[in-house]
């Protein structure tokens, strides 16, 4: 018994060196004393316990090394963060880990809740939401006896104060379509190849352009934090504030549908929600069995922020462009998969091939995936539902267009108040949307303030306070072939090129 008493006061020593002292909970709110402490101690009650209690002492000199380790991280973190005032993101294990049915309740949850509530906070400030992480260190009950949460949010406050405003209309913003997995059937000489050459990025080449970027400094943010709409649709500008040195930029993704032509052609074939409540990509192989991983931008930029999460902006993600008319996902949710009606030929065979399809059933699954998605900071905009070229078509193809997408794809995925035009097209031309422009007027009257075309140039922001246009760049086989100077203040495309491409990219 005398050795646990030791053993236990010796982990309530390191969790006090830790976190300058009371982080366990106990009544009054003052730090632990002696003769607190003593009341954490089992007292040893039989000698039945002698094996529980070997093993016990196992956990506990186990968790004594994990806090000693997380000690030995704050003392790192803080002589570097005297030298410079960005901190090291050291992300401390598991809180998981420190689980143990064997220990007093009381005591468990002091040490998971410390663990978990420090991570985040350090999560929150290595995305520069320091406002964030300081409220929820200030918010704890211990900060008043924790100089470590204290320490902690010094350097938050300082990193912060060493912020600087990054001008809006210098942000870029680049896209990709679905990436390719199997490139010996993405490029194997039918006649979907050329398309996928000029339209579609690999994986590999995807892995590349982010590493580089993130390397070069650059941070995914939003456009609803460079610019904020009220109910009413009018748009006042935000403040994106980083560290000096750090470029914000906007990423999205466009036809994340995987469409009925892409099957058998070495792309994912939908997102998924896995047990660990994580969204990955399903790959169908050659043999029918199913491969569940990072097959597309989804999963790869979740993995990527997990490991840098000062990859993102206040949890920001990428916006995923989505039309309807195949469904959403990879799900078949276009209500023409449920009434059978005017189906195209590719929709007729899927519902030949898939005879016990339960259309609720879809919808529900591609609903998760997308509450989960949303969760972990991705946004959805409309794609028009039927992949509509804005620019020719009449206001009325337009308008039944939209009511197809709210209908079919809104009521799938939420609601979005951003379009990100097809074809690269637009309701007017450069100049900024006139207020008796037709187009402008349905669309902004049915919520949509933020509006994204495709444009070359390196940025393209139009900011009023009716609405937010930004040109995207493509960050494709074509424009890799074709110009790749264009691409030069992002990455190298020498670097990045797969050589598993066919040259020359066809023209377009
Ligand atoms: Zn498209």
């Amino acid at each position: 018994m005398k050795k646990r008493t030791m053993l236990l006061t010796s982990v309530l020593l390191c969790v006090s060196l830790f976190s300058g002292c009371a982080l366990l909970p106990f009544e009054e709110d003052v730090p632990l004393t002696a003769k607190e402490e003593k009341e954490y101690i089992m007292p040893g009650e039989s000698a039945q316990e002698e094996s529980e209690e070997a093993e016990i002492e196992v956990v506990i000199s186990e968790e004594i090394d994990e806090l000693d380790e997380l000690e030995r991280l704050e003392r790192e973190e803080e002589s570097e963060a005297a030298e410079e005032p960005v901190l090291a993101h050291n992300e401390p294990a598991d809180p998981k880990e420190l689980e143990n049915p064997d220990m007093e309740p009381e005591f468990q949850l002091s040490l998971t809740s410390v663990r978990a509530v420090y991570a985040d906070a350090k999560i929150l400030a290595a995305q520069y939401n320091y406002d964030a992480a300081i409220k929820l260190l200030e918010n704890q009950r211990e900060y008043e006896y924790s100089s470590a949460m204290k320490r902690a949010v010094k350097n938050f406050k300082k990193e912060k104060a060493s912020c600087v405003e990054y001008p809006l209309e210098e942000i870029t913003h680049v896209f990709f379509h679905t990436l390719t997995v199997d490139n010996s059937k993405v490029f194997d000489g039918d006649h979907d190849e050329a398309g996928y050459n000029q339209y579609m990025t690999t994986i590999p080449e995807f892995n590349k352009i982010i590493q580089t970027m993130y390397d070069k400094g650059y941070v995914m943010v939003s456009p609803h934090d460079m610019v904020k709409a009220d109910k009413n649709g009018n748009m006042t500008r935000k403040k994106i504030m980083l560290p000096p040195g750090k470029i914000p930029f906007v990423l999205s993704q466009d036809d994340v549908s995987y469409y009925h032509y892409m099957e058998d052609d070495g792309f994912a074939s939908r997102l998924v929600v896995t047990a660990d409540k994580e969204v990955k990509c399903e790959y169908i192989n050659d043999d029918g069995t199913v491969t569940v991983g990072d097959f597309d931008m989804v999963p790869l930029i979740d993995s990527f922020v997990k490991e840098h999460p000062d990859f993102s902006y206040h949890g920001r993600k990428g916006i995923i462009a989505l039309t309807g008319y195949n469904g959403v996902l990879g799900y078949r949710t276009d209500v023409a998969y449920k009434t059978g009606e005017n189906l195209y030929e590719d929709q007729r065979k899927f519902l030949e091939d898939h005879p016990d399809f339960d259309y609720d059933k879809e919808v529900k699954a591609a609903h998760r995936v997308a509450a989960y998605m949303k969760q972990t900071g991705w946004e959805f905009a409309s794609h028009t539902w039927g992949h509509k070229n804005v620019t020719t078509s009449s206001l009325e193809e337009l308008i039944a267009d939209n009511e197809r997408w709210v209908n079919t794809v809104r009521s799938v995925v939420g609601n979005t108040d951003m379009i990100i035009f097809a074809f690269g097209a637009d309701i007017g031309n450069w100049e900024p949307y006139a207020e008796d422009n037709p187009k402008f007027q349905y669309y902004k009257k049915n919520g949509y303030n933020y509006f994204m075309n495709v444009d070359s140039s390196r940025v393209w922001v139009q900011i009023t306070d009716r609405f937010f246009r930004q040109g995207r760049r493509n960050l494709d086989g074509y424009r890799m072939y074709y110009n790749p100077e264009m691409l030069d203040d992002l990455f190298d495309v020498a670097d990045v090129w797969d050589s598993d491409r066919t040259v020359p990219v066809p023209p377009i």
